[in-house]
């Protein structure tokens, strides 16, 4: 986990519960809430809450298992919480392929 170079951003907030989110699923380790503003009829945005910056910093640096249960849960939340049958999962990295919150982050794109 990069805590040296990870900013205070409005997911942490949103974990804190120092700003609202319309919450789909939480446990102790992920948070899923819907985007504030959807690009699809469904669109929801899964994060884990420890602070990792983007995929690539998630991927280096989480444990096999926390990483397992983050897809297995993104899995679970597109099945058995929204029902989706059709559903695009995406990751932007970096501001030029459109990140604009440094906190790793699935968007979940329900059809
Ligand atoms: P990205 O551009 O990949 O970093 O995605 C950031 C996403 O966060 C965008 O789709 C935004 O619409 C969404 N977003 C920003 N602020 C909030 C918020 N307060 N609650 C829910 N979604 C948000």
């Amino acid at each position: 986990m990069s805590e040296n170079i990870y900013k205070e951003n409005i997911f942490s907030k949103i974990i804190k519960g120092e700003i609202p989110a319309k919450k789909v699923f939480e446990d102790d380790d992920v948070l899923c809430f819907h985007d504030i503003n959807p690009k699809a009829k469904t669109h929801v945005l899964l994060i884990p809450k420890k602070n990792y910056i983007d995929f690539e910093d998630f991927s280096n640096n989480s444990t096999p298992l926390e990483l397992a249960n983050f897809f297995k849960k993104a899995a679970y939340i597109a099945n058995e919480k929204l029902n989706l049958k059709s559903y695009k999962i995406l990751s932007n990295k970096g501001a030029k392929a459109g990140q604009e919150v440094l906190h790793f982050h699935l968007h979940i794109l329900g059809y």
